[in-house]
């Protein structure tokens, strides 16, 4: 491993309707409505993983795990993260760290926060500090404001 440092970025949305759990960082959350997806729609692992395959030079998140794919069908997204950790140290590079922010207007999230950190450490391999996750209103404006979905964005460094 030498001193070669790369960034990536990730981005990701998911509807909300009744009648699903909600997963955010990898953390069950109690409320009215869930995040619609193949998988657990957990739009922040997905954002991180997305930021994590970017940094590594590696292929997007719906290559790696695509939403037509059975064994994803529910599946937590921790498996993804996990996977990740994998990919990215058989390409014998080191996550340094990460952050993400969570757009959402409700239920309020900073609660589970430190969970959400304890849990993608975890699954990555990394310290809790070397995780950040924050979550913003969008003030009431658009898909989020109106509760209509979640987004996440996320930046990684990795040392290569
Ligand atoms: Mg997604």
């Amino acid at each position: 491993m030498g001193n070669d440092y790369r960034t990536g970025i990730g981005y990701d949305a998911h509807r909300l309707v009744k009648g699903r759990p909600l997963f955010l960082g990898g953390v069950r959350i109690p409320h009215s409505h869930g995040l619609l997806g193949h998988s657990d729609a957990d739009v922040i692992l997905h954002a991180v993983v997305d930021a994590l395959l970017g940094a590594a030079g590696l292929a997007d998140i719906g290559t790696h795990f695509s939403n037509k794919d059975p064994r994803w069908k529910n599946a937590p997204s921790v498996i993804f993260l996990k996977e990740t950790a994998r990919m990215v140290s058989k390409k014998k590079m080191k996550i340094v760290n990460l952050d993400c922010v969570l757009l959402s207007e409700a239920p309020k999230i900073s609660p589970y926060i430190p969970r959400m950190k304890a849990v993608i450490a975890t699954a990555l391999g990394i310290p809790a500090d070397a995780v950040g996750v924050k979550a913003s209103t969008n003030e009431g404006m658009g898909f989020v404001g109106k509760k209509q979905g979640m987004a996440a964005t996320a930046v990684a460094l990795v040392r290569a």
